[in-house]
């Protein structure tokens, strides 16, 4: 299920859409802060555009909101267990918490998920590269 072809492998393992062969950022590691939020313009193997049109990954936003919460919960439910009750701090520390330790992670899982509504993998893609227009 998690091979090549399937959205979950290029968003599992932050590669191309269209040919799942290149990278989608220049530092591809989920957990790391060195450069995270730099992603390539296009891709290396297939040349297909990362970025189409400025303001592309506005709606990425909606997505990472949705991946925060999952984090975040999951210190709720921690919290929970250790002190029996959850208040409106230790939910704001929950919440800092999340987005310190997996705001790498975050951001690019939720680019990743982005790109790939609108982008399907073409299993040709890395052997015809798209002409790059510019
Ligand atoms: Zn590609």
């Amino acid at each position: 299920m998690l091979g090549k072809g399937s959205k979950l492998y290029s968003i599992a393992k932050l590669k191309c859409p269209r040919c799942h062969e290149g990278d989608l950022f220049e530092n591809n590691s989920l957990l790391s802060w060195s450069r995270f939020s730099q992603m390539k313009d296009h891709c290396s193997v297939c040349q297909q555009v990362y970025e189409p049109e400025p303001g592309y990954y506005y709606g990425a936003m909606y997505v990472s909101y949705g991946l925060t919460t999952a984090p975040t919960l999951a210190f709720v439910v921690l919290m929970m267990l250790y002190s029996g009750e959850v208040t409106l701090w230790s939910l704001m520390a929950a919440l800092v918490l999340s987005l310190v330790l997996f705001l790498p992670a975050i951001f690019k899982l939720s680019r990743a998920i982005w790109i790939n509504i609108f982008i399907s993998y073409n299993p040709t893609a890395a052997s015809s590269p798209q002409a790059r227009g510019h």
